[in-house]
């Protein structure tokens, strides 16, 4: 790819784009096999009621520790995966350790899944999901999956069937990084959410910028009018928490509450 360079030239070779995009390939390439080799993990975060500080559920996040590199984040393998198909492969892997763990919690919280837009335009989603939730001996109510607006833009009939039937399994719903898309409110109404997760863009900024406190109380406002559980993301601080629970936000997720953990350390 060609990068303009000062004088107003343009370069055609820039040996430092090649690096990077032969470390990309070598990175999809570790991908394929990590996948393969089921060498993928996952770390839970918990989900809190913030009043009682009762974790309610856990987020499974994806982990990845290349054998040279160390951990790469999710930002950076998520999207390789997305771009090169691997997502199918690596969304069924993580859904599969995501309810194999679920399922050892004695206090049987609720586990959240990741989706990638490209799981939910596959066919046999559903199927996928039924099969991992027969095979773990997860009910169905104690599974989520979480979805970003992204995929709402398809405005697809086929996503739209396959959202509606994960509901009438009794799978939860959740609506991720809400107020960072593009989608208008009108898809709120048209899929079949029953969570709405505020982006931590959102909280972050709530104790000091006007703007986001605004957007914050007026997701959580919408939220309960159309009778959805709002959960806030990135809680990072006490007065974030008093200021959530003030504008009736029950649920939050972040450090405050607790950092993403080994499934070891999740408490039993
Ligand atoms: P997400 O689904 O919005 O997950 C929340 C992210 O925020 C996680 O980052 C979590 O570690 C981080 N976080 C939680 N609390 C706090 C906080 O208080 N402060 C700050 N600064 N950050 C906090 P992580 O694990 O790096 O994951 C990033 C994103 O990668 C996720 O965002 C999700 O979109 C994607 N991802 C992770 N695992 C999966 C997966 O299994 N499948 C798919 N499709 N996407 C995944
Ligand atoms: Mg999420
Ligand atoms: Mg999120
Ligand atoms: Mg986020």
């Amino acid at each position: 790819q060609a990068k303009a360079a000062g004088g107003g030239c343009i370069k055609l070779y820039d040996p430092e784009l090649e690096a990077d995009l032969r470390y990309r390939q070598a990175l999809e390439r570790d991908l394929r096999l990590a996948i393969e080799n089921s060498e993928l993990d996952l770390d839970f975060q918990p989900i809190v009621d913030i009043a009682t500080r009762e974790t309610v559920g856990y987020e499974a996040l994806a982990r990845w520790t290349h054998p040279i590199h160390g951990e790469v984040a999710p930002g950076i393998f998520i999207p390789i995966a997305e771009e090169t198909g691997l997502i199918v492969g690596l969304g069924a892997l993580i859904l599969e350790l995501a309810c194999a763990a679920a399922i050892t919690w004695r206090r049987q919280q609720i586990v959240s899944v990741n989706l990638s837009p490209a799981q939910l335009r596959r066919h046999d989603l559903v199927e996928q999901v039924v099969t991992v939730l027969a095979r773990t001996g997860l009910v169905p109510t104690r599974l989520e999956l979480e979805v970003t607006e992204g995929l709402l833009m398809d405005d697809s009939e086929q996503v739209r069937n396959t959202l509606q039937t994960i509901r009438l399994l009794g799978i939860h719903v959740a609506l991720d990084d809400f107020g960072t898309g593009y989608a208008g409110l009108g898809y709120l109404c048209q899929f079949p959410f029953d969570k709405l997760k505020i982006d931590q863009s959102f909280t972050r900024k709530m104790e000091t910028d006007t703007g986001s406190y605004a957007v914050v109380k007026a997701v959580v406002a919408l939220g309960q009018s159309l009778g959805l559980q709002v959960i806030a993301e990135g809680v990072e601080t006490e007065a974030q928490a008093a200021m959530l629970l003030a504008i009736g936000c029950l649920q939050g997720q972040g450090y405050l509450f607790g950092r993403p953990v080994s499934a070891f350390e999740v408490p039993s």
